[in-house]
This record gives C-alpha cells, structure tokens and sequence, in this order.
C-alpha cells in the first residue's frame, strides 16, 4: 500500500513540474579549432546556432552560454594519485602554464627524482592550475569542466587533445 502511494506522487510531481520538458533538450553548438587549438574557425555557424537555440529559451537569465572542452571517454574518469588544486588569475597562470588559458595541469612523476612530465612517469602526482571564477566568467567557462578537462590531462590525455570535441552548450543556473 506505501508503494502504492510513493508510486502516484512521482508520477504527479513529473506531471506537474513546470518546464520539466523544456529542460530535456540539449541545446549544443559544436566548436571547430584550428591546427593549433587557439582560435575557433566556425564563429558564424556558431552564432546561427546559438540563435537558432534562441526561441527554445523561456528565460535567458536562469542560464548561460558556456564554452566545453569535454576530453575523450578513455581520459574522463579520477585521477588516481593525490591530486592538488590550485586556483589562480590568468594573469599568474600565464607564468605557469606558459600560455593564456584557463587552465593547465602539470604530472608529477616520482620514479626517478621528482620531475614533471605529462608523457613518461609513475604519475603519482597531479597538480592542477585552474583560473578563478572571475577570470572563468569571462571566458565563458565553468570550473568543473575546466576540472575535468584538467584531470583527463592528468590521466595522460595528450597536450594537442586528440578526440576533442569542444561546445558551446546552454546550462542552468
Ligand atoms: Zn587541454
């Protein structure tokens, strides 16, 4: 009988969930890059994608247009050594990381010296540099995804991102 009672009020809350059915649609915009990964050479298909999106949007405020990096299967899971944070502006980040960006992540390998390297090494360690949210923000760019682009770095995913498929995607705040 309990059941019986659980059963109907899922069924009644899904029903009566206002915009449950607009929140299933994925709006995604696909990103092309250039040779060298720095610039995005499909800016209008983007735009007309985006715009097409638009009407699909009951409340533009309640969300946001964000920029995805998502690395490959193979790459996207925990890292399994000690993993260290670091958040910084992308002003310092460019001291570290050598390029403007929102992030980078460095291997710390222990099996012969302390060293850093992303292709050879135990990989014991791994120390992520991620911009803070301000500097996110302007990049259109949330910390979780920056994290788990980062962290498939960390698992060996190589500099030049094989496999990448970077989007333009709407999120709910
Ligand atoms: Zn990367």
């Amino acid at each position: 009988m309990k059941a019986a009672i659980i059963a109907g009020c899922v069924v009644l809350s899904v029903l009566s969930a206002p915009g449950a059915h607009a929140k299933s649609i994925k709006r995604e915009c696909q990103i092309k890059l250039d040779a060298e990964q720095t610039k995005i050479t499909n800016a209008d298909e983007i735009k007309a994608c985006i715009k097409g999106f638009w009407p699909t949007i009951s409340d533009p405020k309640k969300g946001q247009w964000v920029i995805n990096y998502p690395p490959p299967a193979e790459y996207d899971h925990p890292f399994a050594g000690i993993l260290m944070i670091q958040r910084l502006s992308m002003d310092e980040i460019t001291k570290i990381c050598l390029k403007r960006r929102t992030g980078c992540a460095l291997v710390v390998n222990t099996d012969r010296g302390v060293y850093i390297d992303h292709r050879f090494g135990n990989r014991a360690a791994c120390i992520i540099i991620a911009a803070n949210n301000a500097d996110l923000q302007t990049q259109h760019a949330l910390f979780k995804d920056v994290l788990r682009h980062e962290t498939a770095h960390c698992n060996g995913w190589a500099q030049n991102h094989p496999g990448m498929e970077g989007k333009y995607e709407w999120v709910e705040k």
